[in-house]
């Protein structure tokens, strides 16, 4: 039997957004845009648009496992992406398979609310992402929101009371190689000129300056996502951590600015 050369990808596991914004559509026109192969798992289905989340239907657990096996036996994945895995027995699928296959360059984006504030993983996923995804994760990022509730702090406690080296060693105990913690939501920065983004890693702190644009909320619907698949993408053509997400953040700038 002629043996089919394995095309590199990366891989998006995600939920789909109807809205076209967020989630699984996002991730393919990202990677698509930056000129890597996506392939996708899709964990859950959401009806939703800007302004609310009316549904949610998870996948079950042998669809998201059949997508995985599917994707990984047939294609080189040279990144993996995991954003909203919706259920806690998912990220624990997840996390058994990611290691069964010994996939690189892993990027947790810990989704948890849509920007809309639709509730897109409860306490028990936050919980099992910490468990499971962190300690194998090459980096995790998430925005402020969602790396209060990994730390158990209180809304807007980050930059008001307790600093980004702080959240960083929070993060490390829970096993994370590094950390981009974003700072576009941060409350602190309302009214600032410039947003920063910082990179954690073992052995140094970087900080991403970006010119803030003033945009509507909706506006910036799915820019997580495509921060987390652009990290990908970058990681996966062999690009360092820091050269990744410098390239990652500048990528969701040009991509905000063509609106
Ligand atoms: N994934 C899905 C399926 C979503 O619907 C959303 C937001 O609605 C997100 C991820 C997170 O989007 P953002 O990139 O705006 O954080």
């Amino acid at each position: 039997m002629t043996q089919i050369a394995k095309p590199a990808a990366i891989l998006s596991i995600a939920g789909s957004d109807s809205g076209g914004g967020a989630g699984i559509q996002r991730d393919v026109a990202t990677a698509r845009a930056i000129g890597c192969l996506p392939t996708t798992v899709i964990t859950a289905i959401t009806a939703q648009n800007l302004s609310e989340v009316r549904d949610i239907q998870r996948v079950d657990l042998k669809l998201i496992e059949s997508q995985f096996r599917a994707v990984v036996e047939g294609f080189d994945i040279r990144a993996v992406k995991i954003g909203m895995a919706g259920h806690s027995s998912a990220v624990v699928r997840i996390a058994e398979l990611l290691r069964e296959y010994e996939l690189p360059n892993i990027v947790v984006d810990p989704v948890l609310v849509a920007t809309s504030g639709g509730v897109l993983g409860d306490i028990e996923t936050a919980e099992a992402i910490k468990e499971y995804l962190i300690p194998l994760a090459t980096t995790i990022a998430p925005n402020q929101d969602e790396a209060e509730v990994l730390c158990g702090l209180s809304k807007g406690e980050i930059g008001c009371g307790v600093e980004g080296d702080s959240v960083w060693s929070a993060f490390r105990d829970m096993g994370a190689q590094s950390l981009l913690l974003k700072g576009g939501h941060a409350e602190n920065w309302q009214g600032a000129e410039i947003i920063i983004d910082t990179l954690y890693t073992e052995n140094s702190t970087t900080e991403i300056r970006g010119r803030r644009l003033n945009l509507p909320q909706h506006a910036t619907h799915g820019t997580g996502c495509t921060l987390s698949t652009a990290l990908a993408c970058y990681l996966a053509v062999g690009n360092n951590i820091e050269e990744s997400a410098r390239c990652a953040v500048a990528f969701v700038h040009q991509q905000l600015l063509k609106g």
